[in-house]
């Protein structure tokens, strides 16, 4: 296997080196550190300062070489050798809820989801892979766009095509607009699929406009986006949906270099009782094969099995091929860069370089936020979510923190981390909650019985979750109950008043005639004179001819009591206007 070659034409900064290292910033700076280097992130390292750091971390299979020429920008973050070879694209799959995009993944993989495993854990399959014209496209099932866009905080670039799958019907939504900016901030390439066509009320013109003063400019009106009538419940044009796939792929040459060390990126992780950790891999670069060393944050093992989406057994997997293997020891996180290494010792020193890099990371990250955020609280009176945050591992942490900064509050609150850590829920978190009002999220960690306890007497609420998305749900219905509530008032009838029985303090007893709408129990009543407001009541009973009744419609006449907070002087002739009203939850 031949080397892959770094190239330094002079120097190289340290994000330079840490990108075509496939390591993050903090681990370079770590292993700077130790050896006696204090650098930033913007420092130039000479060739020999890189090429002891690349000794010290042991990473094989790569070779500096001094460079004349001026280095050419590139799109992507590694530069490929002349070696590259074409890989498959990769595709993930946006749009607005109920658009149709799990129907199209499902045609194209001609299977069909299973909704009820009865009592099972629903195995969620993150990646699949299809063949088109013989030749392989890689689909993700994208995990909702606030974790997605955490994985690309994390710096990685995940998806070469997004299709926007727009409803026809529909038209351009407000997860559509999502997706759009999404894709856009994400680099991808983007194709609408414009679906439903074979409803009655789609209408492909006007999706078409609707995209387009969204700015997605179609190809047949002299825009630069691709768009796609289909069906995908008919299974209709989804062959030309596939076609352009790999026309984009085909123009914007997708390659990755096989002799380099493997790499790529964790697209799923969770424990498996027998199995231990299970870990879905997106191989980008070089080549997986069992028994081989993998670094990802600060996890790392040996990868002990290997199977295709499929749950076959898979030798070797190649750039854009979707893995799941099992050997970690932890768990490793969402959106972790993995990187092969030649052995178990330079694996375990690099995990625990990412490892301590992350502890002083979030460390200093976190005085400053929460200050920040302490600040503006005074400033404003927009209300604060209080949460701590705790992991398996760090880059679970991190995860968890990027995402929950991700969820948009339009301003109306701040998300406050009270305090964030690795490991099972303690005492302590439980202490500072209750004195915070603060809610405890637990990702793949539990909660001690003694704990839990403590945390019942003390009425702190305490949640753990193995799956991020269920997490940040949690946390979005937490904020929408801190949102003041919407009051809704809804007109229900009017009556007038034909002779007043009895006004006490608190009571009235009336008749009159409904003029429209009806008369209820438990109505509101706004009195008014010559559209003068008197004030407010409640019907408590409806009298007609002296019995109880339901109600009194328009056009009837009957008695009402009413009770009233303040002495209301009821005169015949009045209007008493009818309406409920009713208190609803705000949505974010
Ligand atoms: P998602 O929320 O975007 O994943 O949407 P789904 O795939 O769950 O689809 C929502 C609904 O639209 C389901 O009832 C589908 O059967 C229906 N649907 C999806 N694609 C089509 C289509 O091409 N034609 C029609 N008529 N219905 C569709």
């Amino acid at each position: 296997m031949e080397e892959k070659t770094i190239q330094i034409a002079g120097s190289i900064t340290v994000d330079e080196l840490a990108t075509a290292l496939g390591l993050s910033v903090t681990d370079l700076i770590g292993t700077l550190f130790k050896n006696g280097i204090v650098a930033t992130i913007n420092q130039r390292l000479d060739y020999e300062t890189a090429s002891i750091i690349i000794d010290e971390l042991g990473i094989k299979k790569v070779k500096l070489e001094r460079k004349n020429t001026s280095t050419k920008t590139s799109d992507y973050h590694r530069e490929l050798s002349n070696k590259a070879v074409s890989r498959p694209p990769v595709v993930a799959v946006m749009g607005h809820v109920d658009h149709g995009k799990t129907t199209l993944l499902d045609t194209l993989l001609h299977k069909k989801t299973v909704d009820d495993e009865a009592g099972g854990i629903t195995q969620h399959i993150s990646a699949y892979q299809l063949k088109h014209e013989d030749r392989l496209i890689t689909f993700l099932d994208t995990p909702g766009h606030e974790a997605f866009a955490a994985i690309r905080q994390h710096g990685a670039m995940l998806t070469d095509i997004v299709i926007i799958v727009v409803a026809a019907d529909d038209g351009v939504k407000p997860q559509t607009i999502e997706a759009i900016n999404f894709a856009k901030s994400a680099n991808a390439k983007i194709i609408v699929a414009i679906n439903k066509i074979d409803r009655e009320g789609a209408d492909i013109p006007r999706t078409m406009a609707d995209l387009s003063n969204n700015g997605l400019q179609p190809e047949e009106w002299g825009g630069d986006i691709i768009m796609v009538p289909i069906s995908a419940k008919m299974n209709q044009n989804l062959d030309k949906l596939l076609d352009m796939i790999l026309l984009t792929a085909d123009i914007e040459e997708l390659k990755a270099d096989v002799e380099i060390p493997a790499e790529g990126l964790v697209i799923e992780s969770h424990m498996e009782v027998g199995k231990g950790s299970v870990v879905n891999l997106l191989v980008t670069g070089g080549e997986l094969k069992t028994g081989e060393f993998i670094v990802a944050g600060s996890s790392y093992g040996k990868v002990r099995t290997m199977l295709d989406w499929q749950g076959k057994p898979k030798g070797k997997a190649t750039p854009s091929t979707p893995v799941t293997i099992t050997g970690f020891k932890e768990l490793p996180n969402f959106g972790d860069r993995f990187i092969e290494v030649k052995d178990e010792k330079t694996a375990r020193k690099m995990a625990l370089l990412n490892a301590q890099a992350a502890a002083d990371e979030s460390a200093s990250a976190n005085v400053t936020s929460s200050d920040l955020l302490r600040m503006m609280n005074v400033a404003d009176n927009s209300k604060v979510f209080n949460v701590i945050i705790k992991g398996d591992v760090l880059g679970s942490v991190t995860s968890v923190v990027d995402s929950l900064k991700m969820i948009d509050t339009h301003g109306e609150i701040n998300l406050n981390i009270v305090s964030t850590g690795v490991g099972d829920i303690n005492e302590n978190d439980v202490y500072m909650a209750a004195d915070e009002n603060t809610i405890i999220y637990g990702f793949n960690v539990s909660v001690p019985i003694n704990i839990s306890k403590m945390a019942a007497r003390d009425g702190v609420k305490i949640r753990t979750y193995q799956v991020i998305y269920e997490l940040l749900d949690d946390a979005k219905s937490e904020m929408e109950n801190l949102l003041d509530a919407e009051i809704v008032e809804e007109d229900k009838g009017e009556l007038k008043v034909l002779g007043v029985f009895r006004t006490e303090k608190t009571s009235i007893i009336a008749g009159g005639e409904v003029l429209k709408g009806d008369a209820k129990p438990n109505y509101l009543v706004r009195v008014v004179r010559d559209k003068k407001y008197l004030g407010e009541a409640e019907v408590t009973s409806v009298q007609k001819e002296k019995m109880d009744v339901k109600e009194l419609v328009a056009g009837e006449t009957g008695g009402l009591a009413l009770k009233t907070s303040k002495k209301i002087d009821l005169q015949i002739n009045d209007r008493l206007k009818f309406f409920t009203r009713e208190t609803k939850k705000r949505k974010l």
